[in-house]
């Protein structure tokens, strides 16, 4: 299996009730490793900017607002085939449909607010590290 990078948000629902821990325990049980982590604020022109392929979306507004509405966690997790068992990890975007286990079949109070992100491929996943960490901040 191919070792991959990807960027992983604990979004502000999660921050917001203190599971910031729990998420990512559940991260490390799934067999992906913390190689960098910080907590932030992203501004409005941040939040537009990393949710730009959504922008035509009629969530789109309401996502930024959210996304900025609170401290987020971004971090780069490593491991076996990363970017696919970190969306596995988490579960389907509207918790609804989530498998019993998942980050947000546990913890997601809406389809928006969903507790976490995860890159959704690999190519992905090198633009949106590449948004919040330079390459000494990733030690491996
Ligand atoms: P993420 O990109 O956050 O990992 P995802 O890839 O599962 O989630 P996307 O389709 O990329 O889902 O949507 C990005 C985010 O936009 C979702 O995680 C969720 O917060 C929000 N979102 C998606 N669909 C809806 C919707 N129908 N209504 C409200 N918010 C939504
Ligand atoms: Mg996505």
């Amino acid at each position: 299996m191919a070792t991959e990078r990807t960027l992983s948000i604990i979004k502000p629902d999660a921050t917001r009730r203190n599971l910031t821990g729990k998420i990512n325990a559940m991260l490390e049980e799934g067999g992906l490793r913390f190689v960098a982590q910080k907590r932030i604020k992203l501004d409005r022109e941040r939040a537009e900017r990393f949710y730009a392929v959504h922008k035509e979306r009629p969530f789109f507004n309401d996502l930024c607002a959210f996304m900025t509405s609170g401290p987020v966690v971004v971090q780069v997790l490593e491991g076996d085939n990363a970017v696919a068992r970190n969306r596995e990890i988490m579960g389907a975007t509207n918790p609804a449909d989530a498998n019993e286990g998942t980050i947000r079949k546990s913890f997601a109070e809406s389809i928006e607010a969903n507790s976490a992100h995860g890159s959704d491929s690999l190519e992905n996943a090198a633009i949106e590290i590449a948004c919040f960490f330079s390459d000494d901040e990733i030690v491996g």
